[in-house]
Order: C-alpha cells, then sequence, then structure tokens
C-alpha cells in the first residue's frame, strides 16, 4: 500500500487567512492527504498569505527562500502560495520565486487539489486568481471546513467575504473584491451541523459582519435557498426582521444564538460606522454571544480618522462604546490602532491616548503603520511621520492599554468566570488554560485525575490578573457558580 502523501501549510495573516488555511487542509485532506507540521516529512507546502502588513510578504519571502533549500535537496517537494498577497502580486510571485508548483487566489481555496495535481501533470507552475467569487456559490463558503485544526471544539464561519469600504491603509477591498453575504439558511444549517460535532465555540468572521446582509436582497430573488425566499416573501420566519427586505447582522446573531449546542459565539470585525443599536441589542439579549466587542478605532483624532477615511468621529466611537457598555453586562472591549498614519501630528496622538483612557479598553492590537502598495495612504509619502516619532508614540500607547487592561483583569479577582478548557498552557505543560466569555486568557491547575479535554467548560475563581492572562482555581464547576451559566453546555466537574 502506498503511503499517504502528506502537506504542511503555514499561515501568514489574519484570523481570514486562518480560517481560508483550515479550508486548505480541508480541501488536501479531501484528497487523501496527511496534514503534518513538519516540513522535513511534507510533499506540498501550502503558503497562505496576507498582505495588509508589510511583515506579512516579508516572512513569505522569507520563507520562500528556504523552501528554495529544500526543493533544492528534494525536487518532488511541491510549494503553493495563496491568499490575499498571491491574488496581489499574482505572476509576479512566480517571476520571483520559479520554484513555486501553484500561484491560487482568494475565490480559488476550493482548487488548490486541482492546481497542484495539473501542474504535477504538465511539469509547469500554474496561475489559478479570480477577480471575484466563481459561479459556484460554494466556492467561498466551502461548509463543512470550519473546525480548527487548533481547538477542534471551535469553529470559524465565514457570514461575508469582501468589504465595500475603502479605509486609506487597507488592500483588502481590492484583494477580496466587494462584499458577499452567506445565505441566512445556509449559515444556521452550518452551526447545526458544527453543533451535532461537538462543536460549542463558534467565531463569524467577515471584513465588516456590520454590514452582512446588504447584497442578499437582490441574490434572494434568483436563489434557491428556502429561508432565503421566505425572508424575501416576508415571512416571519425569523424574529423581528422580517418586514425587512434584508436581515441584519443582528438577525443573524438571534438565529444563530438559538441553535442548540452552540454556547458561545464570537464575532469579528464589526466597524464602528455600521454598528447598529440593533446589534447591541442582539448581543445583549443572545444567551450565547460572548460579551466581547471588538470594535475597531485605528485612531482618536478627527482630522486623522477622515484621512484613513473611516467614516465615524471619535464623539461617535465614544458613543457607540458607551451604548455597548450600557445595554451588555461586563462587557470587554478591545480594538486595533494605528500608530503613525502619514500626518499624524503630535495633537492627533494626544487624541488617541485620549479615547484610548477614556475608553479603557481591555486589551488592543496596536500597529505601527505599515504603507501597502496599491492603497492611498501608500501615495502619502510626504506626510509619513519619521520611524523614531512613531516607535516612541507606540510605547506611550502600550503604557495606557496596558493600564486599562491590568485593571479590567485585577477587577476579576475573586469572581468565579465561566472558562473553556482550551489545553495545557503553552509555557507549562502542567498548567491548563482556557477563555472566559470576554475571550480572556485564564490559566489554572487541572485536579490530579486531570479529565478536562480541550472544549470542556468549568468554573475558574480568578486569584490574579496580569495585563494579558488571569490566573485562577479550579472550582467545582456547579452552574450556580457560574457567572454566564448555559443551560444546554455541559458543564463538567472538576
Ligand atoms: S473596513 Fe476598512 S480596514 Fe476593514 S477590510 Fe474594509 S477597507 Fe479594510
Amino acid at each position: 500500500m502506498t503511503e499517504a502523501r502528506r502537506f504542511l501549510v503555514r499561515t501568514f495573516g489574519c484570523q481570514m487567512n486562518e480560517h481560508d488555511s483550515e479550508r486548505i487542509a480541508s480541501v488536501l485532506a479531501g484528497e487523501g492527504m496527511v496534514r503534518t507540521d513538519d516540513l522535513q516529512e511534507a510533499d506540498v507546502v501550502v503558503l497562505n498569505t496576507c498582505c495588509i502588513r508589510q511583515n506579512a510578504d516579508d516572512k513569505l519571502y522569507g520563507n520562500l527562500g528556504q523552501l528554495k533549500s529544500e526543493k533544492d535537496r528534494r525536487p518532488g517537494l511541491e510549494i503553493a502560495v495563496g491568499g490575499c498577497l498571491a491574488q496581489k502580486d499574482r505572476e509576479a510571485l512566480l517571476v520571483r520565486a520559479p520554484h513555486l508548483s501553484a500561484v491560487f487566489g482568494t475565490h480559488n481555496v476550493a482548487r488548490v487539489g486541482a492546481l497542484l495535481e495539473l501542474a504535477r501533470r504538465t511539469g509547469e507552475p500554474v496561475l489559478e486568481v479570480l477577480d471575484a467569487p466563481g459561479e459556484d456559490e460554494g466556492t467561498d463558503f466551502a461548509s463543512a471546513m470550519a473546525v480548527r485544526h487548533d481547538q477542534p471544539y471551535a469553529a470559524w464561519v465565514t457570514i461575508q467575504v469582501g468589504c465595500n469600504n475603502s479605509c486609506a491603509f487597507c488592500i483588502v477591498p481590492e484583494v477580496r473584491g466587494p462584499e458577499v453575504s452567506r445565505p441566512f439558511g445556509e449559515l444556521r444549517a452550518e452551526l447545526e451541523r458544527l453543533a451535532a460535532r461537538g462543536t460549542v465555540e463558534i467565531t463569524l468572521l467577515g471584513q465588516n459582519v456590520n454590514s452582512y446582509g446588504r447584497d442578499l436582497t437582490t441574490r434572494w430573488r434568483s436563489s434557491t435557498d428556502r429561508a432565503a425566499q421566505a425572508w424575501a416573501a416576508g415571512d416571519r420566519w425569523v424574529g423581528e426582521g422580517a418586514s425587512r427586505s434584508r436581515p441584519l447582522f443582528a438577525d443573524l446573531l438571534r438565529e444563530l444564538s438559538a441553535v442548540p449546542g452552540i454556547g458561545r459565539i464570537r464575532f469579528t470585525s464589526p466597524h464602528p460606522k455600521d454598528l447598529r443599536p440593533e446589534t447591541i441589542s442582539a448581543m445583549a439579549e443572545s444567551p450565547a454571544v460572548c460579551e466581547q466587542l471588538h470594535l475597531p478605532l485605528q485612531s482618536g483624532s478627527d482630522r486623522i480618522l477622515a484621512a484613513m477615511r473611516r467614516g465615524y468621529t471619535a464623539e461617535r466611537y465614544l458613543g457607540l462604546v458607551a451604548q455597548a457598555r450600557a445595554a451588555i453586562n461586563d462587557l470587554a472591549v478591545t480594538t486595533d490602532i494605528i500608530v503613525g498614519f502619514p500626518g499624524e501630528t503630535e495633537d492627533d496622538f494626544a487624541r488617541t491616548l485620549e479615547v484610548a483612557s477614556e475608553v479603557s479598553y481591555d486589551s488592543a492590537f496596536t500597529f505601527i503603520f505599515s504603507p501597502r502598495p496599491g492603497t492611498r495612504a501608500a501615495q502619502m509619502e510626504e506626510l509619513y511621520v519619521a520611524p523614531e516619532v512613531i516607535a516612541d508614540r507606540f510605547e506611550r500607547l502600550k503604557v495606557v492599554i496596558e493600564r486599562s487592561a491590568l485593571a479590567h483583569n485585577r477587577a476579576r479577582v475573586g469572581t468565579v468566570e465561566e472558562v473553556i478548557v482550551e489545553g495545557p498552557s503553552k509555557q507549562d505543560p502542567r498548567v491548563l488554560s482556557g477563555r472566559t466569555r470576554q475571550g480572556k486568557l485564564v490559566h489554572f491547575t487541572p485536579p490530579d485525575d486531570n479529565k478536562l479535554v480541550p472544549g470542556t467548560f468549568v468554573g475558574v475563581r480568578i486569584d490574579y490578573g496580569a495585563p494579558h492572562h488571569l490566573v485562577g482555581t479550579l472550582v467545582s464547576a456547579d452552574e450556580r457558580h457560574l457567572r454566564n451559566p448555559r443551560e444546554h453546555i455541559p458543564v463538567t466537574s472538576g
């Protein structure tokens, strides 16, 4: 019997890319290949790329250089590159790295196996990059491909691809195309399937989840999706939304939260300009939706926000956070902030510090501005901020974020949190790690006869809070001890 061929997938980028990597892995596994994390035993290496930040493509080209030596040693090794950077660079990638077997775009993920096969047959590298989703609706939304390799109890579910915005620093609209939402009924069915196979936590993915459904009205007129037609016909098949001509993200949250067995729903990312009161209410009233709102700020200066073409002001942003905090008990708020956008003055940055301080974030991803070729911001060269100024601002912002993160985490000391077990801690395998509903990392010591498998819900009393994690003690997982008991979640005693 011939041994199955092995594939390795490396991801450079965001959660959307990680999700695509799981889809790539599903396609290759579906062709009888076996996944490996060891380059030495891989017959196929797929690099799934992101072009949002410079260091992702630096990493890609660094990796391609290393893989060239491996290919020189093992000529049978097949290397493919997919994702945003492949979508953007296309032929240029093959020119820079002629040792590639295939280059495929963000809309061609489901074809990765076929492309590699074609390259193998012809002995020539293959390039396939569609500019928009293919005729086959499943191309971008391949179902049953969502379970996470690293956390089998959790899954990513793409609800929408593409983006209709035009943020000056971002290349996504160019490489992912306009927004395409996935039909409502199909999403509900996917969650039911995932729940049936033991998935308890879902992260809904989209470039701007708050605009989910905008494109559905016209598509549904010709759709064969029964639920979609019911919606279009005004049938009250789902909540209050039936009187509208299209579903809102809020309707989706309510619908998916009702799927039995799904204990936690998270989503990323909502654009502040499209965050509606209906979404905040749906978060507050849908038991499975976690008390966590990731709301990208990017800058606290109205002048810079306008230059970024973000479509909101700092005041509006602060109003949204206040509304969300008033409606949702114990809400954790996290964000993304770019430091050193072209033209950012000390005054602009002072506004960012003020807003960050006023919001009091639980955590933040802070980024140093890096120009992406093809974006408006990349053409503002004369306004670039000096690297040493950016570095200084970056450190000052970090201090503000860490201060509030620490205050929030210390405030949890003494509470008992509902924690989902992720597995042994990366630092110390004798310790277990898990996440609270707010997405906070918790470390705790398991019982001697540890039977706490990943995906188990437990109660942990918090003893210590640091800026980026909590430390606690496993307590009797009696539902009465849990802050957010969910009747349909099997709670396992420690
Ligand atoms: S909303 Fe802005 S930052 Fe987000 S994907 Fe769209 S263009 Fe990029």
